[in-house]
């Protein structure tokens, strides 16, 4: 089986003994991926588990404010708090189906290992989130979480004792134990399989779109704006519309406290807008990097955001032109984030803010067009205390 690429992106950039499990991975996906069992199955905890179809939400005052009809797609209210649950519920089953009892897992900032720790206990796996031994001081709720779910929460203490490390770790853990055992990736990132994999199941949010601005508006959107970190809630919404080429899609980064050219990549992580070409976590993609290739660490407010690279699809999307790439910074969001409780009531997740930040900044430009759907990934509760400490200028909770 040769492995597909997104232009010069993707690959399995892997150790050799890592390959039989990601050529089963991919056979069990292609057998599964449109079995009416499996999919009625995954349509019930779609459903009954996670509360989809999600609303897409008009947002009248935003719009009377901007000037442009705004639809917000409401992911916040997904069962947990975010998309991240769509990929795990979807992973999960298929491991289910592919005979596995024990799931294994990377996170940083802890949602999507608290994401696994719901459709772990759920589905009854054995359930092993990794997790760096400075991110298990930083979110304490989120591994609190993890463990009253039943899931065994693994510090790890090498390297900078953060994500990159805990996904080593993950991988190292699958190898010795592939036999039972399925990694659970938690973006559109990582070797093929796993980006295709990832985007299939977030596509729900595109296809609900798809529905739901047909049914309000009798058109597709001018524009569809996403944040991104790994990329996962933008491919989501983004794929079902790729061959709509009338609809723009941008892809927003967190552009950290402030941007300004590739040498300051490290104080940003936007590696769509600056990044190079570069492998990483067993793909070619854009990545942030230093002049020896070495990974350059990403820094922003919201600890989803926080990724070296992007997903090898969306690198590809850009270069051929079919996205665009924008970035909102660390104050832009936190405004964007005040705005939106302020004027509808909702309380973003400080990743999602970043997009609604790119929106506020560009609708007068006309870029966006009359009629703009933005992605709100997640809800903000989980970023309070992270808002509170930014103003009151207590710096030490972000790097
Ligand atoms: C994890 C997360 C993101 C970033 O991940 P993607 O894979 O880029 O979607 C964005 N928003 C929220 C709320 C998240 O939890």
């Amino acid at each position: 089986m040769t492995t597909p690429l997104y232009g010069k992106y993707g690959g399995q950039f892997v150790p050799e003994i890592l390959m039989p499990a990601l050529a089963e991975l991919e056979e069990g996906y292609q057998r599964y991926k449109d079995d009416p069992e499996f999919l009625k199955e995954l349509d019930y905890y779609l459903k009954d588990f996670a509360g989809r179809e999600t609303p897409l939400y008009f947002a009248k005052n935003l719009s009377k404010k901007y000037g442009t009809r705004i639809y917000l797609k409401r992911e916040d209210l997904v069962h947990g708090g975010a998309h991240k649950l769509n990929n795990t519920i979807g992973q999960s089953l298929l491991a289910k189906y592919m005979g596995k009892t024990r799931i294994v897992a990377e996170t940083g900032a802890g949602q999507h290992g608290t994401a696994t720790a719901m459709t772990g206990a759920n589905m009854g796996f054995e359930t092993v989130v990794y997790m760096g031994a400075k991110d298990i001081e930083r979110q304490l709720m989120n591994v609190y979480r993890m463990k009253l779910m039943g899931t065994e929460v693994h510090t790890v203490e090498s390297g900078s004792k953060t994500l990159k490390d805990a996904i080593n770790e993950a991988l190292r853990d699958w190898v010795t134990n592939v036999e039972n055992t399925h990694y659970l990736i938690g973006s559109v990132v990582g070797p093929h399989p796993y980006p295709m994999i990832v985007r299939d199941f977030q596509s729900v949010i595109g296809n609900e779109v798809k529905e739901q601005i047909m049914e309000k508006e009798g058109r597709y959107p001018d524009s569809i704006v996403a944040c991104t970190g790994g990329g996962s809630n933008a491919m989501g919404i983004f794929h079902p519309f790729i061959e709509e080429n009338d609809v723009k899609l941008f892809a927003v980064e967190a552009g950290g406290s402030g941007m300004t050219t590739t040498e300051h990549a490290a104080l940003h992580s936007a590696s769509l807008c600056v990044g190079e070409d570069g492998v990483l976590h067993g793909a070619r993609t854009r990545i942030l990097q230093d002049k020896y290739g070495q990974i350059l660490e990403s820094h922003s407010i919201s600890a989803g955001l926080d990724y070296s690279g992007v997903g090898p699809e969306l690198a590809n999307l850009a270069d051929i032109g079919r996205l665009t790439p924008r970035h909102a910074d660390d104050d832009e969001a936190l405004e964007a984030f005040h705005e939106l409780s302020r004027m509808e009531g909702i309380i973003p997740a400080l990743e999602s803010s970043h997009a609604l930040a790119y929106v506020m900044k560009a609708a007068q430009s006309g870029e966006l067009g009359d009629l703009v759907v933005i992605n709100l990934s997640g809800r903000g509760d989980k970023d309070l205390e992270t808002v509170i400490k930014l103003e009151q200028g207590v710096k030490d909770e972000y790097p």
